[in-house]
């Protein structure tokens, strides 16, 4: 049975958590790692490097990390084929306005959004407020 890595942005954690799960009731061995932001490429790369033959890699990841994982898997050996890109659910994350401080429901990660209440146009970031149980959006001007 292959390895499996999961690799996920903080932000994109719920969908990485959804994936281990549904690996893990198919019979994988699954490994979750939460990525540090800014992503250190050596630091991946080593990491990638201790993992056994064959390991199955998977990214919930935004798409300047992941060209940057993509490269540091082929260093370690990776071959195209055993990165796989995980489907990222959106609609169901909440985004805190930093200029009203109103919570927006179901907004996505990767698109701006503008604020239901004070018009705002915001870019979620990957700061999660665990008091709000939101994502923190910036005002893009
Ligand atoms: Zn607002």
């Amino acid at each position: 049975m292959r390895h499996i890595l999961i690799l996920t942005e903080v932000r994109f954690k719920k969908d990485g958590l959804k994936e281990k799960e549904l690996r893990k009731e198919s019979g994988s061995s699954v490994e979750l790692k939460l990525l540090d932001s800014p992503v250190d490429r050596k630091k991946i790369e080593q990491m990638l490097k201790d993992k056994p033959l064959g390991t199955m890699l998977i990214l919930y990841t935004g798409g300047a990390t992941r060209k940057l994982i993509r490269h540091a898997a082929n260093s370690a050996g990776f071959s195209h084929e055993d990165v796989r890109i995980g489907k990222i659910y959106t609609g169901t994350y909440r985004i805190f306005c930093s200029q009203c401080h109103r919570i927006n429901g179901k907004a996505s990660l990767e698109k701006s959004i503008i604020c239901i209440s004070c018009g705002q146009h915001l870019e979620p970031s990957d700061h999660y407020s665990s008091f709000h149980d939101a994502y923190l959006g910036y005002p893009i001007l």
